[in-house]
């Protein structure tokens, strides 16, 4: 059967040092889904940098100059949370190109899959909590300028706020961003989203669930979005170092099912990134992340639950 676009690359991986960001799971995803048989390997399409034109859709030029010769400040390093190097510059100019990517494959297609991708908290003149440049935004500002469509949609299902993205489209009416987050959770200064539903700590599967269900489908039938880019975040996970809302790897299954089926049915293209991911076992985040693709695959495809 036909598979969905899936954008991947190798520079993902880049070395940080010990850290509690696993650089590495975007390479153990990879080799899990074609292990399993999920994917083949013609089915991965490699990614391609952005362009500075894309790249300036959303970022401003002092702040891509910084990126560029490596010149932060002390304080601008601390707010990164990651250790900056040229590699991870690359890795994050690349991975807003595979970003674009999956979002332009999945209004061709229906559905695509970026195997990286997500970085919600960076902002047009700066980076932090891991995030250097917001691929997200700059692939719905791409979609934007160059005419795809005329409004995109952003689900962000990770377990923090979506700071970057909601401050980058405050004043944009052309893009929805829904955050469903842990309330009590970094970062402490949540610019509004569209829609935010802050979740309290333990939330539990059951109340996670149904908080999505009340919220997506009216924001679909409302805002009528013709593109959507879903962060589909492994750390609302029980046992995620960094999140705390206690929703089981099964839950989070019926979520990725619950997403993609209702932009499906709502002829929706969508575009689905990793985003973050802390497991106390790194296997459980990888496992997660193969199963949101599992179903990515399944909806692709035209299969029900
Ligand atoms: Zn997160």
């Amino acid at each position: 059967m036909a598979k969905p676009v899936v954008i991947w690359s190798p520079a993902y991986e880049v070395d940080i040092g010990p850290h509690v960001f696993p650089t590495a799971k975007y390479r153990m995803v990879r080799d899990r889904l074609l292990s399993e048989g999920v994917l083949d390997p013609a089915d991965l399409v490699e990614a391609e940098p952005v362009t500075d034109e894309m790249l300036g859709l959303v970022h401003t030029p002092e702040y891509l100059e910084k990126v560029r010769e490596n010149r932060f400040s002390a304080m601008e390093r601390i707010l990164l949370e990651v250790p900056f190097s040229i590699a991870l510059a690359d890795s994050s100019r690349i991975c807003c190109g595979g970003t674009v990517q999956a979002a332009r494959a999945a209004v061709r297609d229906g559905v695509a899959v970026h195997l990286g991708g997500g970085f919600h908290h960076a902002f047009p003149g700066h980076g932090e909590g891991f995030c250097v440049l917001n691929d997200v935004a700059v692939a719905a500002a791409t979609l934007l300028e160059e005419g795809a469509v005329s409004r995109v949609l952003i689900v962000d299902l990770d377990v923090h706020h979506g700071n970057g993205t909601a401050s980058i489209f405050a004043d944009d009416r052309r893009v929805f961003t829904f955050s469903m987050h842990q309330e009590r959770n970094y970062p402490h200064h949540k610019p509004p989203s569209d829609l935010d539903v802050g979740l309290d700590d333990g939330t539990g599967d059951a109340a996670y669930l149904a908080a999505l269900r009340k919220h997506l489908v009216d924001i679909v039938e409302r805002f009528r979005p013709e593109a959507a880019l879903y962060l589909a975040g492994a750390d609302p996970y029980r046992e995620d170092q960094l999140g705390g809302l206690a929703v089981s790897a099964e839950g989070l299954r019926e979520r990725d099912a619950f997403v993609l089926e209702t932009l499906r049915n709502h002829g929706v293209g969508v575009a689905v990134t990793l985003a973050g991911g802390y497991a106390v076992r790194g296997a459980d985040t990888v496992s997660i992340h193969v199963t949101t693709v599992t179903e990515a695959v399944r909806v692709f495809q035209g299969g029900s639950r």
